[in-house]
């Protein structure tokens, strides 16, 4: 299916689409002792990175990820707007299991929305109108090309109080915003 003509709404997949900070952190507390303090995502424990690491090297750990809401519902209306859809995710440099996992993922549940997947180390090098990711520095790579990008970010724990200009972070309450910001771009030439 192509719909070449329409502009292209690029969706990033873990903490957009796919719960990977739920998962993880799940998977975390399932293996943490009684001994321990709350695990925490993304705060530089060495112990938590090595954890994570295992956790996520897993067969089947990337293909079993639950939907996230937040991703959903933005990808609804790009949908409805006529957005040519394409998942743009990083690779895990280490992990190359995770890469058909992905794709699989998006077999399994995205077909009906989806023009393409494409895997990249740097997601800054793909051209979109809109650009949906949760990741402030994926974000602020992809707008340095791109003055006129937009950029939904589902809120997280690790971009709160994230803020520029292009970018408007949706947290469950203000899909009206999100449907006319990317009505505006799809409208603008
Ligand atoms: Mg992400």
């Amino acid at each position: 299916m192509t719909r070449s003509n329409n502009k292209i709404a690029l969706f990033d997949m873990d903490g957009t689409l796919a719960d990977y900070d739920g998962q993880l952190l799940k998977d975390l507390k399932k293996i943490a002792s009684d001994h321990e303090p709350e695990p925490r995502l993304y705060s530089g424990v060495s112990y938590l990175e090595a954890r994570r690491h295992v956790i996520t090297s897993q067969a089947g750990w990337f293909l079993n990820l639950p939907k996230l809401q937040l991703g959903w519902d933005i990808l609804q209306i790009a949908k409805e707007i006529g957005y040519s859809i394409s998942i743009l995710t990083k690779g895990p440099s280490s992990k190359h299991i995770a890469w058909s996992e992905k794709v699989e993922w998006c077999n399994r549940h995205l077909s009906e929305y989806i023009d393409g997947v494409i895997i990249a180390h740097d997601k800054g090098l793909v051209y979109g109108a809109v650009l949906v990711d949760d990741w402030p520095d994926y974000i602020d790579g992809w707008l340095q090309h791109r003055p006129r990008g937009v950029v939904i970010m589902p809120a997280s724990e690790h971009n709160v109080g994230y803020s520029h200009p292009n970018v408007i972070r949706y947290d469950g309450t203000n899909l009206d915003e999100i449907r006319r910001r990317m009505r505006e771009r799809f409208a603008a030439s």
